[in-house]
Protein backbone atom coordinates (compact mmCIF):
# COMPACT_ATOMS: atom_id res chain seq x y z
CA UNK A 1 0.00 0.00 0.00
CA UNK A 2 0.91 3.48 -0.71
CA UNK A 3 2.28 5.35 2.55
CA UNK A 4 1.80 9.50 3.94
CA UNK A 5 4.32 11.72 3.79
CA UNK A 6 4.17 15.24 4.07
CA UNK A 7 0.95 15.88 2.09
CA UNK A 8 1.31 13.02 -0.52
CA UNK A 9 0.20 9.62 -0.87
CA UNK A 10 3.22 7.44 -2.50
CA UNK A 11 4.58 3.81 -3.14
CA UNK A 12 6.78 3.33 0.28
CA UNK A 13 10.32 3.16 -2.02
CA UNK A 14 9.68 6.90 -3.08
CA UNK A 15 9.12 8.33 0.15
CA UNK A 16 12.44 9.79 0.97
CA UNK A 17 13.80 12.42 3.68
CA UNK A 18 16.64 14.27 4.53
CA UNK A 19 19.43 12.80 6.29
CA UNK A 20 19.45 16.37 8.09
CA UNK A 21 16.60 15.09 9.77
CA UNK A 22 16.39 15.87 13.16
CA UNK A 23 14.33 12.46 13.55
CA UNK A 24 17.21 10.49 11.76
CA UNK A 25 20.00 12.51 13.82
CA UNK A 26 18.14 12.50 17.47
CA UNK A 27 15.26 10.67 17.18
CA UNK A 28 13.81 13.50 17.86
CA UNK A 29 10.04 12.80 17.33
CA UNK A 30 7.09 11.12 18.71
CA UNK A 31 4.74 7.89 17.24
CA UNK A 32 1.45 6.41 18.19
CA UNK A 33 0.35 3.00 16.29
CA UNK A 34 -3.37 2.72 16.07
CA UNK A 35 -5.31 -0.84 15.60
CA UNK A 36 -7.69 -1.05 12.37
CA UNK A 37 -9.81 -4.11 12.78
CA UNK A 38 -11.86 -5.22 9.82
CA UNK A 39 -11.11 -2.10 8.19
CA UNK A 40 -12.47 0.30 11.24
CA UNK A 41 -10.01 2.19 13.28
CA UNK A 42 -10.37 1.28 16.78
CA UNK A 43 -10.22 4.66 19.61
CA UNK A 44 -8.93 6.93 17.30
CA UNK A 45 -9.83 9.41 19.33
CA UNK A 46 -8.14 8.08 22.30
CA UNK A 47 -4.84 7.87 19.82
CA UNK A 48 -4.82 11.63 18.60
CA UNK A 49 -5.43 12.83 21.91
CA UNK A 50 -2.37 11.00 23.35
CA UNK A 51 -0.67 11.95 19.74
CA UNK A 52 -1.20 15.91 20.81
CA UNK A 53 -0.08 15.18 24.65
CA UNK A 54 3.53 13.48 23.01
CA UNK A 55 3.65 16.29 21.24
CA UNK A 56 3.22 18.56 23.77
CA UNK A 57 5.80 16.69 25.92
CA UNK A 58 8.29 17.81 22.96
CA UNK A 59 7.49 21.16 22.49
CA UNK A 60 5.99 20.29 18.79
CA UNK A 61 2.63 21.45 17.89
CA UNK A 62 0.19 19.42 15.81
CA UNK A 63 1.10 20.23 12.39
CA UNK A 64 -2.49 18.52 11.66
CA UNK A 65 -6.06 18.83 12.98
CA UNK A 66 -8.32 16.08 13.77
CA UNK A 67 -10.27 15.82 10.46
CA UNK A 68 -7.14 16.27 8.72
CA UNK A 69 -5.55 13.36 10.40
CA UNK A 70 -9.08 11.13 9.96
CA UNK A 71 -8.50 11.78 6.29
CA UNK A 72 -5.16 10.34 6.13
CA UNK A 73 -5.67 7.57 7.86
CA UNK A 74 -9.05 6.31 6.58
CA UNK A 75 -7.62 6.73 3.02
CA UNK A 76 -4.25 4.44 3.93
CA UNK A 77 -6.75 2.28 5.64
CA UNK A 78 -9.34 1.88 2.36
CA UNK A 79 -6.28 0.23 0.46
CA UNK A 80 -6.81 -2.88 2.29
CA UNK A 81 -10.54 -2.90 2.14
CA UNK A 82 -12.25 -4.87 5.39
CA UNK A 83 -8.80 -5.96 6.42
CA UNK A 84 -7.05 -6.08 10.15
CA UNK A 85 -4.33 -3.74 10.05
CA UNK A 86 -1.65 -1.16 12.03
CA UNK A 87 -1.46 2.11 11.68
CA UNK A 88 1.85 3.89 12.02
CA UNK A 89 2.52 7.19 12.34
CA UNK A 90 5.23 9.26 13.12
CA UNK A 91 6.02 13.59 13.17
CA UNK A 92 9.93 14.43 13.51
CA UNK A 93 11.05 17.56 13.99
CA UNK A 94 12.56 17.91 10.68
CA UNK A 95 15.50 19.35 9.19
CA UNK A 96 17.45 23.02 9.42
CA UNK A 97 19.95 22.50 7.69
CA UNK A 98 22.11 22.21 10.27
CA UNK A 99 23.01 19.45 12.86
CA UNK A 100 22.82 21.48 16.76
CA UNK A 101 21.14 19.80 19.74
CA UNK A 102 18.73 23.23 20.37
CA UNK A 103 15.73 23.30 19.10
CA UNK A 104 15.80 25.57 15.98
CA UNK A 105 12.77 28.01 15.34
CA UNK A 106 10.78 27.88 12.07
CA UNK A 107 11.24 24.74 10.43
CA UNK A 108 8.85 22.56 9.08
CA UNK A 109 8.04 18.49 10.78
CA UNK A 110 8.01 15.39 8.55
CA UNK A 111 4.84 13.61 9.14
CA UNK A 112 4.18 10.08 7.67
CA UNK A 113 1.92 7.53 8.25
CA UNK A 114 1.68 4.08 6.87
CA UNK A 115 -0.84 0.77 7.33
CA UNK A 116 0.39 -2.99 7.71
CA UNK A 117 -1.71 -5.83 7.68
CA UNK A 118 -1.74 -6.92 11.23
CA UNK A 119 -2.04 -10.59 12.72
CA UNK A 120 -3.85 -9.81 16.06
CA UNK A 121 -3.82 -12.43 18.92
CA UNK A 122 -6.06 -15.64 17.92
CA UNK A 123 -7.45 -17.99 19.97
CA UNK A 124 -5.00 -19.66 21.04
CA UNK A 125 -2.66 -17.07 21.84
CA UNK A 126 -5.38 -15.96 23.99
CA UNK A 127 -6.11 -19.05 25.87
CA UNK A 128 -2.03 -19.67 26.65
CA UNK A 129 -0.51 -16.93 27.71
CA UNK A 130 3.09 -15.96 26.99
CA UNK A 131 6.68 -16.11 29.03
CA UNK A 132 7.79 -12.78 30.02
CA UNK A 133 10.94 -12.07 32.27
CA UNK A 134 12.20 -9.29 34.33
CA UNK A 135 14.76 -6.65 33.43
CA UNK A 136 16.44 -3.39 34.59
CA UNK A 137 14.50 -0.64 33.29
CA UNK A 138 17.22 1.28 31.65
CA UNK A 139 15.07 3.70 29.42
CA UNK A 140 14.77 7.86 30.43
CA UNK A 141 12.35 9.33 32.63
CA UNK A 142 9.84 10.28 29.78
CA UNK A 143 8.36 7.05 29.36
CA UNK A 144 4.71 8.76 29.17
CA UNK A 145 5.95 10.57 26.04
CA UNK A 146 5.71 8.11 23.04
CA UNK A 147 8.76 9.26 21.78
CA UNK A 148 10.99 7.55 18.67
CA UNK A 149 13.98 7.04 20.15
CA UNK A 150 12.94 3.55 21.34
CA UNK A 151 16.61 1.89 21.75
CA UNK A 152 16.49 0.99 25.30
CA UNK A 153 13.28 -0.58 24.15
CA UNK A 154 14.73 -2.25 21.69
CA UNK A 155 17.34 -3.86 23.83
CA UNK A 156 14.87 -4.55 26.38
CA UNK A 157 12.82 -6.96 24.13
CA UNK A 158 15.55 -8.14 22.74
CA UNK A 159 17.03 -9.70 25.43
CA UNK A 160 13.76 -11.26 26.63
CA UNK A 161 13.96 -12.93 23.23
CA UNK A 162 16.99 -14.36 23.22
CA UNK A 163 16.12 -15.78 26.63
CA UNK A 164 12.90 -17.73 25.09
CA UNK A 165 10.46 -14.41 26.73
CA UNK A 166 7.45 -12.94 24.25
CA UNK A 167 7.86 -9.56 27.22
CA UNK A 168 10.15 -7.97 29.45
CA UNK A 169 8.85 -6.42 33.03
CA UNK A 170 10.73 -3.74 33.59
CA UNK A 171 12.21 -3.07 37.25
CA UNK A 172 12.64 0.73 38.58
CA UNK A 173 13.71 0.91 41.84
CA UNK A 174 12.07 -1.97 43.28
CA UNK A 175 8.50 -1.29 41.28
CA UNK A 176 7.65 -3.35 38.46
CA UNK A 177 6.08 -0.48 35.70
CA UNK A 178 5.29 -1.59 32.43
CA UNK A 179 6.88 -3.86 29.63
CA UNK A 180 9.07 -2.84 26.89
CA UNK A 181 6.26 -2.30 24.77
CA UNK A 182 2.69 -2.95 26.72
CA UNK A 183 1.51 -2.23 30.36
CA UNK A 184 1.09 -4.29 33.00
CA UNK A 185 -1.54 -5.58 35.62
CA UNK A 186 -1.59 -7.82 37.93
CA UNK A 187 -4.43 -9.67 39.87
CA UNK A 188 -3.80 -10.51 43.32
CA UNK A 189 -6.75 -12.06 45.88
CA UNK A 190 -9.15 -10.94 42.96
CA UNK A 191 -8.51 -7.08 42.39
CA UNK A 192 -6.69 -5.99 39.27
CA UNK A 193 -4.03 -3.70 39.66
CA UNK A 194 -1.85 -1.79 37.48
CA UNK A 195 0.91 0.85 38.67
CA UNK A 196 -0.78 4.71 38.28
CA UNK A 197 -0.23 6.88 35.36
CA UNK A 198 3.09 9.18 35.90
CA UNK A 199 6.07 9.37 33.66
CA UNK A 200 7.54 6.38 34.44
CA UNK A 201 5.03 4.74 31.86
CA UNK A 202 3.62 5.53 28.85
CA UNK A 203 -0.99 5.82 29.06
CA UNK A 204 -1.53 2.97 26.98
CA UNK A 205 -4.98 3.41 24.97
CA UNK A 206 -5.57 -0.92 25.94
CA UNK A 207 -4.72 0.13 29.84
CA UNK A 208 -7.32 2.69 30.02
CA UNK A 209 -9.77 0.31 28.14
CA UNK A 210 -9.17 -2.03 30.27
CA UNK A 211 -9.85 0.08 33.49
CA UNK A 212 -13.37 0.56 31.90
CA UNK A 213 -14.26 -2.44 31.01
CA UNK A 214 -13.22 -3.51 34.41
CA UNK A 215 -15.46 -0.89 36.03
CA UNK A 216 -17.96 -1.50 33.63
CA UNK A 217 -17.89 -4.84 34.55
CA UNK A 218 -18.17 -4.50 38.19
CA UNK A 219 -14.02 -6.36 38.35
CA UNK A 220 -12.49 -4.69 41.79
CA UNK A 221 -9.97 -3.24 40.11
CA UNK A 222 -7.15 -0.32 41.94
CA UNK A 223 -4.25 1.58 40.63
CA UNK A 224 -1.55 1.21 42.95
CA UNK A 225 2.45 0.76 43.00
CA UNK A 226 3.45 -3.00 42.17
CA UNK A 227 6.44 -4.14 44.02
CA UNK A 228 8.58 -6.90 42.93
CA UNK A 229 7.08 -8.75 45.66
CA UNK A 230 3.52 -8.25 44.61
CA UNK A 231 4.78 -9.68 40.99
CA UNK A 232 6.41 -11.92 41.90
CA UNK A 233 3.25 -13.07 44.43
CA UNK A 234 0.56 -12.64 41.85
CA UNK A 235 -1.94 -15.05 40.96
CA UNK A 236 -2.20 -13.28 37.86
CA UNK A 237 -0.15 -11.08 35.14
CA UNK A 238 -1.06 -9.67 32.61
CA UNK A 239 0.44 -7.51 29.42
CA UNK A 240 -1.75 -5.28 27.43
CA UNK A 241 -1.30 -3.06 24.19
CA UNK A 242 -3.09 -2.35 21.06
CA UNK A 243 -0.80 -5.40 19.22
CA UNK A 244 -0.80 -7.81 22.02
CA UNK A 245 -4.14 -6.77 22.91
CA UNK A 246 -5.16 -8.83 26.58
CA UNK A 247 -2.10 -11.37 26.96
CA UNK A 248 -1.51 -13.30 30.18
CA UNK A 249 1.55 -14.27 31.15
CA UNK A 250 2.12 -17.65 32.72
CA UNK A 251 5.78 -18.04 32.91
CA UNK A 252 7.85 -15.18 34.77
CA UNK A 253 11.67 -15.89 34.89
CA UNK A 254 11.03 -19.57 34.72
CA UNK A 255 8.31 -19.40 37.20
CA UNK A 256 4.79 -20.10 36.84
CA UNK A 257 2.51 -17.39 37.20
CA UNK A 258 -0.83 -19.55 39.21
CA UNK A 259 -0.73 -22.56 38.00
CA UNK A 260 0.73 -21.50 35.13
CA UNK A 261 -2.61 -21.14 32.87
CA UNK A 262 -4.16 -17.90 32.41
CA UNK A 263 -6.44 -17.21 35.46
CA UNK A 264 -10.10 -16.77 35.34
CA UNK A 265 -10.00 -13.12 36.12
CA UNK A 266 -7.97 -13.18 33.01
CA UNK A 267 -10.87 -15.21 31.16
CA UNK A 268 -13.02 -12.74 32.01
CA UNK A 269 -11.39 -9.41 30.75
CA UNK A 270 -10.48 -11.13 27.62
CA UNK A 271 -14.12 -12.02 27.04
CA UNK A 272 -15.40 -8.35 27.55
CA UNK A 273 -12.18 -7.51 25.15
CA UNK A 274 -13.47 -9.09 22.22
CA UNK A 275 -17.12 -8.11 23.00
CA UNK A 276 -16.11 -4.66 22.59
CA UNK A 277 -14.16 -5.20 19.84
CA UNK A 278 -17.31 -6.87 18.31
CA UNK A 279 -19.36 -4.06 19.27
CA UNK A 280 -17.18 -1.86 17.32
CA UNK A 281 -17.65 -3.92 14.27
CA UNK A 282 -21.46 -3.49 14.23
CA UNK A 283 -21.87 -0.15 15.88
N1 LIG B 1 4.05 0.78 27.10
C1 LIG B 1 4.96 0.92 26.13
C2 LIG B 1 6.38 1.20 26.50
C3 LIG B 1 4.58 0.78 24.78
O1 LIG B 1 5.49 0.94 23.79
C4 LIG B 1 3.22 0.48 24.47
C5 LIG B 1 2.77 0.32 23.07
O2 LIG B 1 3.50 -0.04 22.21
C6 LIG B 1 2.31 0.32 25.52
C7 LIG B 1 2.75 0.50 26.82
C8 LIG B 1 0.85 0.00 25.25
O3 LIG B 1 0.18 1.12 24.72
P1 LIG B 1 -1.13 0.95 23.79
O4 LIG B 1 -2.11 0.16 24.60
O5 LIG B 1 -1.59 2.33 23.54
O6 LIG B 1 -0.70 0.21 22.56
Amino acid sequence: PEIYLNGRFLPPDEGKISVMDRGFLFGDGVYEVIPCYAGRLFRLEHHLQRLDNSLHGIRMPNPLDRAQWQAILERLIAQLPGADQSIYLQITRGSSGRREHAIPSGIEPTVFAMTQPAVYPDATTLATGIKAITLDDTRWKHCDIKAITLLANVLLRSEAKDRGAAEAILIRDGFAIEGAASNLFIVQAGQIITPPKSDHLLPGITRDLVLELAQQHQLPCRESPISRQMLDRADEVWVTSSSKEVTAVVELDGHPVGNGRPGPIYGRMARFYSDYKALLQTG
